[in-house]
């Protein structure tokens, strides 16, 4: 097996390809995040928050690693992104906290600034549920600094919140978290997976995944379970591949969790893992944001939709 794969369990075994190596695609960014692919366009856009912009890697024709060029400068201390169910970007923004979508034509639509009168903290991660809700996460890590975003006030508890697809209104869906941060669903849409990241700063919450039911309406949660914990740093962004497992951040990597929570194995990266998201052709190639630079490994996975 290769340097860069540590399995723990068969079955991870014939999820990596041993002749597909972990490339380092582009460094020099401050601290990436963010990633979402456009297979249409035939790039990954993702965010270097410090650096105020949203980037595009294109792959290369032919040997090489691609090409950088910039997407959006400034992009309002962009955090994390996901494509709706047409294929729009939404972008979560420390700066102006709030959600946006690009439009077709690259206007920008505010999607949720504001809870019951109070701004937002600073959106963080962003998902797309199959009915068109977009659900986010709402911690104060935007705000903290002036290295993210802007140092301000925080007006708003630490939560996770659901814009309804046709009216817009936004909903409470967890309130009682430190730090909520990445967030998944499951294929089948009826467990949703929120990292707890509270301890970052100040230790006040145990960090780890939840996982909760979706309720029958498919709007709230139920139940309420810890998921996992990864061995070596904090799960920030993490994404499901279309059988269950959870692939996570983690301070050494990306971890491969099974659905019942046990560790598979490991693709070690070189620097701290803040996110990641499938791509390519079939969604088989994983991309990483880590730190100053992107990574890519090609698997025998497909992400989930
Ligand atoms: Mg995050």
């Amino acid at each position: 097996m290769s340097d860069w794969i540590q399995s723990f369990d068969e079955r991870f075994d014939r999820f990596v390809l041993g002749n597909a190596p972990l490339i380092r695609l582009a460094t020099g960014f401050r601290w990436v995040e963010g990633p979402v692919w456009f297979g249409d366009a035939g790039c990954l856009l993702f965010s270097d928050i410090p650096n105020n912009a949203i980037m595009r890697w294109t792959p290369a024709v032919g040997p090489g690693e691609g090409q950088i060029s910039t997407f959006r400068a400034p992009s309002n201390f962009s955090n994390g992104q996901a494509r709706d169910r047409q294929g729009r970007l939404i972008t979560c923004e420390h700066g102006t906290r709030r959600v946006t979508r690009t439009e077709y034509d690259g206007t920008i639509t505010v999607l949720a600034s504001h809870f019951d009168g109070k701004r937002l903290n600073s959106p963080n991660d962003v998902i797309v549920k199959s009915d068109g809700s977009i659900w986010f996460t709402d911690p104060h890590y935007g705000i903290m600094t002036n290295y993210e975003g802007f140092k301000s006030e925080q007006e708003l508890p630490c939560q996770v919140y659901r814009i309804d697809p046709e009216t817009l209104d936004i909903t409470v869906i967890a309130d009682d978290f430190g730090g909520p941060n990445g967030l998944a669903f499951s294929p089948d849409e009826t467990k949703l997976y929120i990292a707890e990241t509270g301890a970052m700063f100040d230790g006040s919450a145990k960090p780890r995944i939840r996982v909760f039911d979706v309720g029958a309406d498919g709007k709230t949660l139920t139940g309420d379970q810890d998921f996992h914990r990864v061995d070596q740093g904090l799960t920030d962004g993490f994404r499901l591949d279309d059988e269950g497992n959870v692939w996570s951040s983690a301070g050494d990597g990306v971890h491969c969790i099974a659905p019942d929570g046990k560790l598979l194995g490991k693709i070690l990266v070189p620097e701290t893992v803040s996110n990641l998201c499938f791509g390519g052709r079939g969604k088989s190639r994983l991309f990483i944001t880590a730190s100053t630079s992107i990574y890519s490994i090609f698997l025998n996975r497909s992400g989930a939709l």
